[in-house]
């Protein structure tokens, strides 16, 4: 007998939470096990955004309760951030922050599916999607893209998953886990077959400025007005801004929407912690030079540890364009050493190489592997040396 509800036995931990608490428990048992699993900009919060949260607390201004869908101010500021990087203005009842992308997330799911509704997830996709559309009694339509594509699915994929209870289509450009980015001509295709059918688009471009080596990235909302009408932004300061443990996430869109998603917060965490907040009026309007610094350390980092993972034998790896993941695909790896299931393969890994990566089973992927580049390059260059080693054994 036990105490938890269906809804809960049903659901999967989140695997890249799972295997960075694995690789911290093995290293406090003294191993020396190097972790590319989390991805989590290893710098600081800029020093200006630590300054105003500082302020704000000192001044009192942090000790309440907030507006539950956020400060106006931040709202402001989070227009200021659209006009800059979206090319449009949005008023502040188009605008909710809460308690992370992820929290973003699952309240859009639960303000606009009713059970049974389908949400359509190209996959391989972000661990969280999949379980969080349960979670709320919608059902996942995953869709398959191949790396032949560049792990991007097309209308077809899509129109051959649509049925009369689609709702919703989950676009993440760049990808996590794949870094992959849509074109512009490609989101002008699928945003048109979104329109066409009024299938809702939940746009999560949280690395969209995390791109590299001359990679844009495309907002499917900036694309045409028909289309922003039809799409809810999901976005937030964890990645670019290396705040990932101030939980700043928000949303951009439809007001109708907005202004469910944030009845949902009111009866829940009622508002986003005050104090980062403030931290994120800071981040999104204040001086950016330090975020183009961390990207372009993140770029180099990719520049490195590139090209010596495709020497790792049966490593197949396509270059990313932005994220800060590399996502091999391990068939041939697995086959060399034995393994069918790439969990397993996953746990050789980090008992042998006693490197931490995490598994592909969760993003969809049972033949890929995905390191996080997000630490820095002598950890990650020893990493890719041990894959080798291990490899080579
Ligand atoms: N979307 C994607 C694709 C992610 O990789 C993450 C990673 N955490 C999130 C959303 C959620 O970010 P956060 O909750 O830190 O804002
Ligand atoms: N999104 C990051 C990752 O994929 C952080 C962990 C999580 O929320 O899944 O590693």
């Amino acid at each position: 007998m036990t105490n938890l509800s269906n809804r809960v036995l049903n659901m999967k931990e989140s695997v890249t939470l799972a295997a960075s608490a694995r690789a911290k428990a093995l290293k406090a048992q003294g191993r020396d096990i190097l972790s590319l699993t989390l991805g989590e900009p290893d710098f600081v919060t800029p020093k200006n955004i630590q300054d105003a949260a500082i302020e704000a607390i000192q001044n009192g201004k942090a000790s309440f309760y907030t507006v539950a869908s956020g400060l106006p101010e931040l709202k402001d500021a989070i227009n200021t951030y659209m006009e800059n990087f979206y090319g449009y203005s949005v008023n502040r009842n188009q605008v909710v922050v809460a308690t992370g992308a992820k929290y973003i997330l699952y309240t859009f799911f639960t303000t606009v599916l009713n059970p049974g509704d389908e949400v359509i997830i190209p996959t391989p996709c972000w661990v969280s999607y999949v379980d969080q559309v349960k979670m709320v009694d919608g059902v996942p339509v995953t869709v398959a893209t191949t790396e032949a594509n560049d792990f991007k699915a097309t209308v077809e994929q899509l129109e051959a998953a649509r049925t009369d209870k689609t709702k919703v289509l989950l676009l993440n450009s760049p990808s996590n886990p794949t870094g992959m980015i849509y074109s512009r001509e490609e989101l002008e295709a699928i945003g048109n077959w979104a329109v066409e059918h009024n299938v809702l688009i939940l746009a999560d471009d949280i690395y969209g400025r995390l791109v590299y080596n001359g990679n844009e990235f495309t907002p499917i909302s900036s694309i045409s007005e028909a289309i922003r009408n039809q799409t809810v932004v999901v976005n937030g300061t964890s990645k670019t801004y290396a705040m990932t443990g101030w939980r700043v996430g928000f949303a951009v869109g439809n007001e109708e929407i907005i202004s469910g998603m944030s009845k949902v917060i009111s009866q829940t965490t009622s508002n986003l912690t005050a104090v980062s907040q403030y931290a994120a009026i800071e981040a999104l309007t204040g001086p950016q030079d330090s975020i183009e610094d961390m990207r372009q350390a993140f770029e180099e980092r990719l520049n490195t540890i590139y090209p010596l993972l495709c020497e790792v034998p049966g490593f197949e790896v396509i270059k990313p364009q932005g994220a800060f993941y590399l996502f091999p695909n391990v068939k041939k790896a697995m086959e060399m050493k034995g393994y069918t299931d790439v969990t397993a393969f996953t746990t050789a890994i980090l008992e042998e190489a006693e490197v931490a990566l995490v598994t592909g089973a969760g993003f969809g992927a049972p033949e890929n592997v995905r390191l996080s580049y997000a630490t820095d390059l002598d950890t990650l260059k020893e990493a890719v040396r041990r894959l080798k080693a291990f490899m080579e054994k």
